[in-house]
């Protein structure tokens, strides 16, 4: 099987998707399922892409994520440590760890995700939570809910 890439990070047959159902606690962001999983490798390969200014939600899980930048460049929150991720870097997610990814500059930011196929919801951060993670200041200016 070939999925082909069409050109502009779009790929033949894959419907460009709303990054989650609902929610306004992410921003200029959408998805594309490359792979919806096999019967052996279970996990899903998803492209997702931020646009200038966009974020994904800040949030944690259980399940990883494996995460290649393959446009652009922008932030990552993982954990306690802010880092900037360009093209062909590698993101490794750990479970019960806070992330949110950032498109910081004037261009997208655009990464493959993967994730096993059967995985838990992600939980976002309690007031408490927020608390806490807001006594760090950098990770205080850079995250958005
Ligand atoms: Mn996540």
């Amino acid at each position: 099987m070939l999925v082909r890439h069409t050109g502009d990070f779009r790929w033949e047959n894959v419907p460009l998707l709303a990054y989650k159902e609902e929610g306004s606690h992410f921003k200029n962001i959408s998805r594309q399922v490359l792979c919806e999983g096999l019967a052996d490798l279970s996990c899903q390969l998803r492209y997702f892409e931020i646009l200038p200014g966009g974020h994904s939600t800040l949030e944690h899980h259980h399940h990883v994520h494996l995460v290649v930048i393959l446009r652009g460049d922008g932030d990552v929150l993982i954990g306690d440590e802010i880092y900037h991720a360009r093209e062909n870097d590698v993101l490794v997610i750990p479970p019960q760890t806070w992330h949110q990814f950032r498109a910081t500059a004037d261009y997208p930011l655009g990464f493959l995700c993967i994730v096993n196929t059967e995985r838990d919801r992600p939980t976002r951060p309690s007031e408490a939570d927020l608390e806490l993670l807001r006594q760090n200041p950098e990770v205080a200016s850079f995250i958005r809910s």
